[in-house]
């Protein structure tokens, strides 16, 4: 079972086009494919909503929050 809830997931993060498995799950810096049983960066934000953005690997976010976010 995925860790996360979908109406949680960012756009960025979701892959709707491919629904073999329902929802597809995606960097939402690079859009390369997340495999959710494995463990990867993600960045939660709350402005209006809780929006939760998944990443493939530490640089992706990295470069991500790099446009604008505090981060550590
Ligand atoms: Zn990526």
């Amino acid at each position: 079972m995925p860790p996360y809830d979908a109406d949680e997931i960012a756009d960025q993060s979701l892959d709707s086009s491919n629904q073999q498995d329902g929802i597809a799950y995606v960097c939402a810096s690079c859009a390369a494919a997340i495999d959710a049983s494995e463990w990867h960066p993600v960045v939660a934000r709350s402005d209006d909503v809780p929006t939760v953005f998944l990443f493939c690997g530490a640089s992706c976010r990295r470069e991500w929050l790099g446009h604008g976010g505090a981060d550590e």
